[in-house]
């Protein structure tokens, strides 16, 4: 069976996570797509309570509507000192469109005067097929919040992420070094050790699919 029999959606219109995916999963016998290889489709609502929540919804949604596996990912910040904010909200923090400038300052805000500065970033990776269950794959790191940026590279929270084992912010480390201690490359390195059994699984759930 070629690579074209085996198609993967990743359920994203964000091209660097697509990338980094597609570089993941090279090498496999898998024909790897993106969101915007197929039509409108609709929005599916990032309303759940976890990360996984999120990541399941996206991967399940987006399988039935495409009637093709897909795999989502959902990652955030958790911060101990603030009950667990912002996670599932990382990415509006600071409310509906906000940036990452405005989240990180609301962030440093409430960490002001704040002695415990633990935080973790989490990722979750779902993998579903159009009916049935869900396969779940999951990368934490563990850090600090800085009481001021650090840093110009990375996106998101990462100016104000200390990683002790490197005694830098993330937004100092080059991709390469964040991606070998990253939440999302955690996860990904535990989806890519078992990728060979999760084919296997795809392809017996497409094989229990109604016509
Ligand atoms: P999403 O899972 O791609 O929707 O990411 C959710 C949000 O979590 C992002 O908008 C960022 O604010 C934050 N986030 C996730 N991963 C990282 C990271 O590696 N560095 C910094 N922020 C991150």
């Amino acid at each position: 069976m070629g690579s074209l029999d085996r198609p993967l959606v990743i359920a994203t219109r964000n091209k660097g996570k697509l990338a980094e995916f597609k570089e993941l999963l090279k090498g496999f016998d898998l024909e790897v797509r993106g969101l915007d290889d197929f039509g409108p489709i609709p929005e599916v609502m990032e309303d759940g309570e976890t990360f996984e929540e999120n990541a399941v919804k996206k991967a399940r949604f987006t399988a039935k509507v495409l009637g093709l596996p897909a795999l989502a990912d959902d990652s955030g910040l958790v911060v101990k000192a603030l009950g667990g904010a912002p996670g599932v909200y990382s990415a509006r923090y600071a409310g509906a469109g906000a940036n990452d400038e405005a989240n990180n300052k609301k962030l440093l805000k409430a960490m002001e005067g704040v002695a415990d500065r633990q935080a973790e970033f989490v990722c979750v990776i779902a993998i579903a097929v159009p009916r049935g269950p869900a396969l779940i794959y999951e990368g934490r790191c563990q850090g600090e919040i800085l009481e001021e940026a650090r840093g110009k590279g990375g996106f998101g929270y990462d100016p104000v992420f200390y990683y002790p084992p490197l005694k830098k912010s993330f937004a100092e480390l080059s991709p390469e070094e964040k991606n070998k201690v990253s939440h999302r490359g955690r996860a990904m390195n535990e989806l890519k050790g078992e990728f060979d059994k999760v084919l296997i699984w795809l392809q017996q759930r497409l094989l229990e699919e109604p016509p």
